[in-house]
């Protein structure tokens, strides 16, 4: 699977990053740094989590 990060919606909370850390990386100031990545099978559910947890709405799943 893959995650895609709409950056035109992400507000830098970080939130995303305090859950699940190898799946979405954050600049100094809190935003997310990828566009699009591939996640591995080990972390499909902390990637799940970040989803649900971007205030934003920012984040969303590609199989
Ligand atoms: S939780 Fe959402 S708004 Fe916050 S850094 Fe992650 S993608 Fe951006």
């Amino acid at each position: 699977m893959k995650v895609r990060v709409d950056k035109s919606r992400c507000q830098g909370h970080a939130m995303c990053n305090a859950v699940a850390p190898a799946v979405y990386p954050i600049d100094d100031e809190g935003f997310v740094t990828i566009d699009v990545a591939e996640v591995a099978a080990a972390d499909a559910e902390l990637a799940k989590l970040g989803v649900e947890t971007c205030p934003e709405r920012a984040i969303s799943i590609e199989e």
